[in-house]
């Protein structure tokens, strides 16, 4: 049954990552955000409390805590900016999770032990300039080379590109079998040499003090150890890693929400307009009790995902709804604690313009807020079904 009550630990976790968070981000963000300077040390902050390896096992490096202790980091580092709970969404959700589903235990020791003990730091290599939603049209390949395969082809928009040590990258290797011919690899950027470029995108509406850019790959040799699944899984593979990272942008998206609620309540406190607070007009009432509500609404919605995954359930629906609720509400909070603000909410002096811009994104990426609507209207039309999955993320063991 749903419990909503933290345990012991995951109360100390929240009290300790809270704390951190105020004392190393919150006093630097609204600089690195103005001055477009991405942080090279967000990674190793996040390590220095053992935050990429929060929700594995000890055998792989990680501290053995369930998945409703990976949400509940990403709000907290969301409730200072989405560039810090982006670094561990894509580590941890999109990739670690990726393979503790999908890797053979030497995968797991070769590639998710760096990544636990925060040693390496991991990027999600899908979307092409020519596929986002349509990712199963991807161009980039992966031709067979005795024990080995040659990967060629652009990748963009990836988190952390230029920063990351290993790649999970999709190519593929059936360039005729549509979904079926897409495989996933693992990349060292250490060992890939010239084969492998990246550079930054410039010129984003936010998460100015993060890292997103472009991966360029031109003959780039992956062992055959290194392919993650089976040849032809990689689409698999990949909507997998997506149920995970959806859920860490709606927890994170969470984080949002209250932030910009307590921005609100504070400065609808201390604005008087007409010989009263703002807060004691209805229409400003109106805005504080929507982020409220949605605020608790969220919560419930990754509570409930969280459930699912520590049992071990199939989630795919209600991940879908998490994040696309959460990240709307995320950025319906934020316009409307920049209206609340009035013309201070467009200045830089307080931080809710900065939440309108970073919010923006977590609507766009791991499938559109139209890709969420059609998969949910299709569950609940009886268009589609879950079938049974090849691989499934392990349920929560306590070690
Ligand atoms: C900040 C940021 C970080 C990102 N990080 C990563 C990352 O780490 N790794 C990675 O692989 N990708 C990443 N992405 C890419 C992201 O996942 C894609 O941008 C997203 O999936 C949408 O793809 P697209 O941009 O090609 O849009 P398109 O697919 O071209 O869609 C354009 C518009 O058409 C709509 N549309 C498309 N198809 C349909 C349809 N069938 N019905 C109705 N409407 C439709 C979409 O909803 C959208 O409004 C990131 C993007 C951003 C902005």
């Amino acid at each position: 049954m749903l419990d909503l009550a933290l345990t012991p630990d995951q109360k100390q976790l929240v009290e300790t990552v809270r704390d951190f968070c105020s004392r190393e981000f919150a006093p630097r963000i609204a600089a690195d955000d103005r001055a477009v300077r991405h942080d090279p040390e967000i990674f190793a902050k996040l390590a220095s409390i053992g935050l990429p390896g929060v929700c594995f096992p000890q055998r792989y490096g990680g501290h053995g805590l369930d998945y409703l202790s990976l949400g509940l980091v990403c709000e907290e580092l969301e409730y200072v900016d989405t560039v810090y709970r982006t670094v561990l969404s894509v580590h941890v959700g999109l990739v670690g999770c990726g393979i503790y589903t999908w890797g053979t235990e030497e995968q797991k020791q070769r590639w998710l032990g760096p990544m636990a003990r925060g040693e390496k730091l991991a990027c999600f290599g899908l979307t092409e300039p020519n596929a986002g939603s349509d990712v199963a049209s991807m161009q980039a390949t992966a031709k067979r080379n005795g024990g080995s395969y040659l990967l060629s082809g652009q990748k963009v928009w990836v988190s952390d590109a230029d920063t990351a040590d290993f790649m999970l990258i999709f190519a593929k290797t059936d360039p005729k079998a549509g979904a079926r011919g897409v495989s996933a690899f693992m990349v060292d950027r250490a060992a890939s040499g010239k084969a492998l470029r990246t550079e930054p995108i410039e010129g984003r509406l936010g998460i100015h003090a993060g890292d997103v850019g472009s991966i360029f790959m031109t003959d780039l040799e992956v062992d055959e150890a290194d392919r993650i699944g089976d040849e032809g899984d990689g689409f698999k593979v990949a909507m997998g890693c997506l149920d995970n990272g959806r859920y860490t942008i709606g927890a994170g998206a969470t984080g949002t929400v209250r932030a910009c609620l307590d921005a609100s309540v504070k400065y609808a406190h201390e604005r008087k307009t007409f010989g009263q607070e703002i807060g004691r007009y209805q229409l400003v009432q109106q805005m504080i009790a929507r982020m409220a509500r949605d605020y608790e609404i969220c919560k419930l919605l990754y509570f409930n995902v969280a459930w699912m995954k520590n049992n071990g359930l199939r989630h795919t629906r209600e991940v879908s709804m998490c994040k696309q609720y959460a990240a709307d509400a995320a950025f319906n909070a934020a316009n409307d604690a920049v209206e609340i603000h009035g013309a201070y909410g467009y200045s830089a002096e307080y931080p809710v313009e900065r939440y309108l811009r970073t919010s923006r994104a977590p609507i766009i990426y791991e499938g559109t807020r139209e890709v969420h609507t059609i998969l949910q209207a299709e569950y609940a039309l009886g268009y589609r079904e879950d079938r049974p999955m090849k691989k499934s993320l392990p349920k929560y063991e306590p070690d």
